[in-house]
């Protein structure tokens, strides 16, 4: 299985911390690189990650709040001194585009085009390998999560039985295993006749849930995920805090991630105020045990 690489590039919240560089995350699969928010730091975040900042051609962004975006700026600009070429694909939120174009007008004129998509609820990029649904949170101004899906395998390309059936080694075999169809000696034969489906599997899916109150809505849509990377910006004790400012704490996200049967929890964009990560990581394991707390660059892979 080609492993999906998921790099915190930072998991505070708000502010930076001494320690701690705003949150942000770097999804990369099959040669493609995403970028999950784009705080400032990012770009420096990226130099001494294993992903290189030239080769992201899509940035989500969850929602504007400086926290989430101000990094688009010096990150653009960068790439322009690099001469890059290629094409950059910002989604964001209503409104988004506007923003990010009136803070760029004035200082970077970008030497690549740059596509905006704005988010809306539902699965908005997909390709042959994967897919990306973005589903919406509650927090002060509009916000979205991610959920991160590698495609479903249907099943695996059975040679033995296409030699068996008389189709000749090839490029016969390509395009039946695409689900096209093909003739051999007046006979037809279509991808259900060569495949083994017993080899077929779920694909994996990470959920990515950045600043909002603890949502029950989402359970059903994150059920049984493989990772879910949640915000926890507050503890328990800071209740009010949390919901004052639209936040969860780190009982919240562990609370969800146990009703959606998530099988590992990373928490993230940690407040100021709660330096100490070890009082987050036991309030959240009192709840579901299996939870981390991702060190700057660390990588997960599953
Ligand atoms: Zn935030
Ligand atoms: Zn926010």
């Amino acid at each position: 299985m080609e492993p999906i690489r998921t790099t915190f590039l930072g998991t505070s919240g708000s502010v930076p911390q001494k320690d701690k560089n705003f949150s942000a995350i770097v999804i990369s699969f099959r040669g493609e690189t995403i970028l999950f928010d784009c705080p400032e730091g990012t770009q420096k975040q990226l130099m001494q990650s294993e992903h290189s900042l030239m080769s992201i051609n899509k940035v989500f962004i969850s929602h504007m709040h400086a926290d989430h975006f101000l990094g688009l700026f010096g990150w653009i600009s960068t790439m322009t001194l690099n001469q890059r070429k290629e094409k950059l694909t910002i989604y964001s939120p209503k409104g988004g585009k506007e923003k990010i174009q009136k803070i760029m007008k004035e200082v970077i004129r970008p030497s690549f085009p740059i596509e905006y998509i704005e988010l809306k609820k539902g699965v908005i990029e997909k390709n042959d390998y994967f897919e990306i649904k973005a589903i919406p949170l509650k927090h002060e101004i509009p916000c979205y999560g991610f959920i991160f899906k590698e495609n479903d395998k249907i099943g695996e390309f059975d040679r033995n039985k296409a030699i068996k059936l008389g189709i000749p080694v090839g490029p016969l075999f390509a395009k039946l295993a695409k689900g096209e169809k093909v003739k051999v000696n007046g006979k037809t034969f279509t991808q259900k006749d060569v495949m083994n489906y017993k080899k077929g599997r779920k694909g994996r899916r990470i959920a990515i849930i950045a600043d909002t109150l603890p949502l029950k809505q989402i359970v059903k849509e994150i059920n049984q995920v493989d990772l879910l990377i949640h915000e926890a910006t507050f503890l328990d004790k800071q209740k009010d805090k949390a919901i004052e400012a639209m936040h969860s704490t780190a009982l919240d996200a562990a609370t969800i991630a146990k009703k959606a049967k998530a099988k590992k929890l990373a928490l993230f964009h940690f407040s100021a105020r709660n330096n100490d990560t070890n009082e987050i990581l036991q309030e959240a394991k009192k709840e579901f045990n299996n939870t981390i707390i991702p060190s700057e660059l660390e990588t997960i892979t599953i």
